[in-house]
């Protein structure tokens, strides 16, 4: 038996988006199922702003096809599209109460008194916030302020609920708090989430999938996971984690065995993912956590002179100048008996041959 698939709560087809000869968005297909948290990853000016507008309803498509819970709605104004919106600037209506600013648009929507006043105490009760009911928006701090923007939207129960940012304005552990507390809400309410940030650590903790974006399209797209140890480009593993890349050749064996020709030596790494042929040039991706300082070298393993390691609390990250020039990241868990080594020592990054990645090589530009 094969399992039902999960239906589409939003699925693009072909949508792109141009601003004269900017391509905002290319040509991209993105389906997001029901009940799945998606987030969009990506520097600034790679197109997630305006893949969100798009949904949202707030920018025409210049071509393609949006479809929101099984309706057609590329030219359906935003209020008839059935989602809800958080953004970074609260937004809330600064003369309002707390109450008055979430029973608002159940107002809009003439719902009775008494079950507008019921509705509005649960997503209170949701977001812990209950106590301050009464109280003006100027007068709450900023994780208050958008825990209130959160409850005003999902107090009418949207099927689908899209974030830009909403956490850009907060301090870092307020912002980890928030992070918790909305994946926490879509764990409860089973609503589709599709979240936009430029903060991988964001990403990570909160997504079921991540799609990565560049320069207006699509880079990657997958589980947190799955990006994280099996990205396809140099793009994908620069963006997200720390990576050690060496370029070189690829040479195959008779056994069709892969290694990577480099300036620092002949490196056996597994078969990569794209189709890559002797003779094509490549870059060889190995995390730093998966690197290990060691006092003799080995098949996979690069000298270099100890520049400099730096604490980071639970992690040291060593910086190993090799001959070439090139500096290897090395990370180490900080717990006692770590390696004793000393700025200026001659010593080897080593790793695991299965560690190592063989991606194609960046596009020139
Ligand atoms: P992101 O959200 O990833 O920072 P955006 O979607 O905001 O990126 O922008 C993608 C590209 O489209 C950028 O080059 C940006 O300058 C351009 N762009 C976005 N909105 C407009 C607009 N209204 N007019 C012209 N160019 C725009």
């Amino acid at each position: 038996m094969t399992a039902t698939p999960v239906p589409a709560m939003i699925e693009l087809q072909g949508v792109a988006k141009s601003y004269g000869d900017v391509h905002a968005l290319q040509r991209t297909d993105l389906s997001v199922a029901k009940g799945e948290f998606v987030t969009l990853l990506g520097p600034s000016g790679s197109g997630k702003s305006t893949l969100l507008n798009l949904i949202a309803g707030m920018t025409k498509p210049s071509s393609g096809r949006i479809v929101i819970d099984g309706r057609d709605a590329t030219t359906l104004p935003t209020n008839q599209r059935g989602l809800g919106m958080v953004f970074q600037n609260y937004a809330l209506m600064p003369h309002m109460t707390v109450f008055e600013n979430i029973a608002f648009p159940l107002q809009v929507r003439r719902l009775p008194k008494a079950e507008i006043r019921l509705k509005v105490q649960q997503a209170l009760d949701l977001i812990q916030l209950g106590h301050v009911a009464d109280r003006r928006p100027r007068e709450l701090s900023g994780g208050q302020q958008q825990r209130i923007s959160l409850a005003r939207c999902i107090v009418y129960n949207p099927a689908l609920i899209l974030m830009d940012e909403p956490l850009g304005a907060l301090d870092k552990k307020l912002r980890e708090q928030m992070q918790l507390e909305i994946k926490r809400l879509h764990a409860e309410l089973g609503i589709t989430m599709l979240y936009v940030t430029h903060d991988q650590d964001e990403a990570l903790t909160m997504s079921d999938r991540i799609v990565l974006m560049n320069g207006g399209r699509i880079e990657q797209q997958g589980a947190p996971d799955a990006l994280y140890f099996k990205p396809e480009t140099v793009f994908s593993a620069e963006f997200i984690g720390s990576s050690n890349l060496i370029p070189g050749t690829i040479e195959i064996d008779a056994d069709g065995a892969y290694a990577l020709n480099t300036a620092l030596g002949r490196f056996p790494a597994p078969a990569p993912a794209t189709a890559m042929k002797a003779g094509d040039r490549a870059v060889l991706l190995v995390r730093p956590e998966n690197m290990a300082l060691t006092a003799s070298g080995n098949a996979t393993s690069i000298a270099g002179r100890l520049e400099d390691s730096i604490l980071l609390g639970g992690v040291v990250r060593h910086f190993l100048r090799c001959t070439d020039g090139t500096t290897l990241i090395v990370q180490e868990l900080n717990q006692p008996g770590r390696t004793g080594a000393h700025r200026g020592d001659e010593i080897h990054a080593a790793w695991l041959p299965a560690h190592a990645r063989l991606l194609p090589p960046a596009p020139a530009g």
